[in-house]
């Protein structure tokens, strides 16, 4: 079959002979129809040494071919899957927590080569229990989009976003926005984004998710959040829940600011190097931080509802649609590689499906 493999040195090459999948009567296989382009596939492509060989993609939909040792899926089933592969006894598991589980991840299309994702015309699942059927009026294309939601959805559980609650997001990327109309989807009667960059905060206005974005580095633009805010913290006031999809310091601390007493903050973006963080604004208004990585399975099926009831749409996401050729597929990552890029999700075409 075909796949497209990381070579190493920013580069993917297409191998026409990968091996296809072969039926373990465990593991279930799917032909492949749509696959998205996750920031963590580009940053595994420019780290590419200890990720050589590996066919990436965790961000799929696609049709079964062999059910492997499910009872309930059939060949020709439309589905979708989690990325992770928890071991499903352990106690976090057994609560829901599969997110939190020990084991380590063989998951198909992120770490390890020798488990290949989704890039490519045929793909082993990593387990079946945790492959998802989607409901009819839920189109391929869309499905492959649920696993980047899951984050957003992660991002508003773990602050526990409810009805009533004034939700700040900083950043205005993929994660960003989805977190934000999660939040409305929880029933935030307030949902504002700080965002340095123009194009994103007039797109997050556009996508109809947020009420407001802020420039943080405008002038005087403190008292202009405050006025929507009941005044802001000395008066009382300020975000009840505020969501750091950015990872960068000036970020974090502006919202932590923002943020009322006793309020709850989420650390989403992704930063390895140190992040110098006013602490003392955690202290004085005694906030909870709380931070995520990865989702638990059964938000799946959360997503898969809201979408399938109109309570919920993916489709705005998908900002660019590309063929399954190494020239499109290559050009993309490299467009995802510069951070002034303006994509929300490159999403590739595999299959003929829709
Ligand atoms: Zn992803
Ligand atoms: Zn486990």
């Amino acid at each position: 079959m075909k796949a497209i493999v990381q070579a190493g040195n920013l580069k993917l090459v297409e191998d026409k002979n990968f091996p296809d999948p072969v039926k373990d009567g465990k593991r279930p296989i799917v032909k492949v129809e749509y696959c998205g382009i996750c920031g963590s596939d580009v940053h595994s492509w420019e780290i590419a040494d200890r990720t050589k060989g590996l066919v990436m993609g965790h961000e799929y939909s696609g049709i079964v071919v062999d059910p492997g040792d499910s009872t309930t899926l059939k060949v020709g089933d439309r589905v979708t899957c989690s990325p992770i592969t928890p071991c499903g006894e352990c106690e976090w598991c057994k609560m829901g927590r599969d997110d939190l589980c020990p084991q380590d991840y063989y998951s198909p299309g992120t770490f390890f080569k020798e488990v290949p994702g989704a890039m490519a015309d045929y793909m082993q699942l990593g387990k079946s229990a945790y492959v998802k059927k989607l409901p009819d009026n839920m189109t391929l294309r869309a499905a492959a989009l649920i696993e980047p939601a899951n984050i957003g959805l992660r991002a508003c559980q773990s602050v526990n976003v409810e009805k009533g609650d004034k939700v700040l997001v900083a950043g205005g990327g993929i994660i960003g926005v989805m977190a934000a109309q999660f939040a409305k989807y929880f029933g935030a009667s307030y949902v504002a984004m700080t965002e340095i960059n123009h194009a994103r905060a007039k797109r997050a206005l556009e996508l109809g998710v947020v009420d407001d974005v802020f420039d943080p580095t405008e002038e005087g633009v403190e008292e202009k959040i405050n006025a929507k805010i009941d005044g802001g913290y000395r008066a009382g006031g300020g975000f009840t829940k505020f969501i750091d999809c950015t990872g960068a310091a000036a970020a974090i601390n502006f919202g932590m600011n923002l943020t009322k007493k006793a309020g709850k903050v989420s650390l989403v973006g992704v930063n390895w190097k140190p992040v110098p963080l006013m602490t003392i604004v955690a202290l004085l208004h005694q906030l909870t931080l709380v931070g995520i990585m990865s989702s638990p399975t059964e938000n799946f099926d959360i997503i898969l509802k809201a979408v399938s009831e109109g309570k919920f749409n993916l489709a705005p996401y998908k900002t660019k649609e590309i063929g399954f050729t190494l020239d499109e597929i290559q050009a993309a990552y490299e467009e995802l590689h510069d951070p002034k890029n303006e994509q929300l999700k490159i999403m590739v075409k595999i299959g003929e499906g829709e």
